[in-house]
């Protein structure tokens, strides 16, 4: 299948739902090593010594968990 032909044909039928899980993101003060997650909000400030020098290890990732749904039948 092309992109092309992607762009042709409505990938999800009108009925799609969409679910996102939120995750932790974890990171690692580069100042002291003192490791973290933020949970709360988008505030990478080291708690244990408030640098901001901080370092994000995971929660970057953005993936799709599941899709349900019926292919559309070409016609
Ligand atoms: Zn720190």
């Amino acid at each position: 299948m092309t992109f092309d032909s992607l762009k042709m044909e409505p990938l999800f039928r009108a009925d799609a739902r969409l679910e996102i899980e939120e995750r932790e993101t974890t990171c690692q003060c580069q100042a002291c090593g003192n490791g973290f997650t933020i949970t709360d909000k988008y505030w990478f400030i080291c708690p244990s010594c408030e640098d901001l020098r901080a370092e994000v290890l995971s929660g970057r990732e953005l993936y799709i968990e599941h899709y349900q749904g019926e292919e559309i039948a070409a016609e």
